[in-house]
């Protein structure tokens, strides 16, 4: 399976470009899609998942145009919303039978093999007589996969699924997002570049509707080699004179003091050493050399 989205374009009606002709290639396996807040993520997410028409371009799920065979796509897609709406009274295993019917899974004996595979898959097993309404955030979310799991879908869709979990509920829901078969398209949205870090092969950074990147993690590293200085900073007026001075690409407060990563083609002295880069580099760089193109 493979997902090719080509020159895809989104004006809202109050002037927001949310998507400006933008085109991405996703193949089998975890996919992460990774951007700032506004930067257009959850617009191309609803219109993968055939929730909002783009002004224009074309999506294509192997031969099948996504916009043009709606619920031909709806068989085949499973999506976790950023928002899953409100959180009924009803058990889990309630509503996941009741949402098996809805994905045409007729067969009783089927429908409940299905819903107590998944039940046990998303560690809910004990919970799963308990209502929606009282699970915790991660409980929650690890419903909204089992629920985009129903009927064996070919293409998932998972939109800030970690945003608001603790530790804990983050990892168990990652770990669960990576057994998902390989024979499926899985994009993970996100804000969070370490999501992306642990569990993609591919991955693409878009800001202001705009690709800025595409490729491996570690193909994303190698273009930024010996570019990424850092420094300790001892003083406000420092940090502002570095500011005004430097290619800033992030500034961390470590036990009181501000460490600067700062982005150089030229070796620089004045105290900066090479830092080791990680995909924050990468992702604080891409953005802010693109704030500054626009
Ligand atoms: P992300 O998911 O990356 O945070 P969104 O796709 O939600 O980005 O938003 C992209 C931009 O489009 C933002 O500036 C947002 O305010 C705007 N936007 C999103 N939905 C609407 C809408 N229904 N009407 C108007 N503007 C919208």
């Amino acid at each position: 399976m493979a997902l090719r989205i080509a020159n895809l374009s989104k004006t809202y009606p109050n002037g927001v470009r949310a998507l400006q002709d933008l085109s991405l290639n996703i193949g089998n396996n975890m996919f992460g899609l990774l951007g700032p807040n506004g930067a257009g993520k959850s617009t191309l997410m609803r219109t993968i998942a055939t929730l909002q028409e783009p002004d224009s371009g074309e999506i294509w799920l192997d031969d099948l145009n996504v916009l043009k065979n709606k619920d031909a796509v709806r068989q085949i897609l499973g999506y976790l919303p950023q928002e899953f709406g409100v959180y009924p009274k009803i058990s889990a295993l309630d509503l996941l039978h009741h949402l098996a019917v809805m994905k045409g899974i007729h067969s009783p004996s089927q429908r409940k093999e299905t819903v107590e595979a998944l039940l046990q898959q998303t560690n809910l097993w004990d919970v799963r007589k308990k209502a929606l309404s009282s699970y915790s955030g991660g409980m929650k979310q690890r419903f909204g996969i089992a629920q985009a799991l129903l009927a064996n879908p070919k293409l998932i869709i998972v939109d800030e699924p970690t945003a608001g979990l603790d530790p804990t509920e983050r990892n168990r829901f990652l770990n669960l997002l990576s057994s998902i078969g390989q024979d499926t398209v899985v994009i993970l949205s996100t804000h969070i570049v370490d999501d992306v870090k642990e569990l993609c092969p591919r991955m693409a950074i878009i800001g202001n509707g705009k690709l800025l990147l595409e490729g491996t993690p570690s193909e994303s590293l190698e273009v930024l080699r010996g570019r990424i200085w850092t420094k300790i900073v001892t003083s406000q007026a420092e940090l502002s004179e570095i500011e005004k001075t430097f290619d800033l690409v992030s500034t961390q407060l470590t036990a009181g003091r501000h460490q600067v990563r700062v982005y150089s083609e030229q070796p620089l002295d004045q105290g900066f050493t090479p830092a080791d880069i990680g995909l924050e580099d990468v992702y604080f760089t891409s953005i802010k050399h693109q704030q500054k193109a626009a």
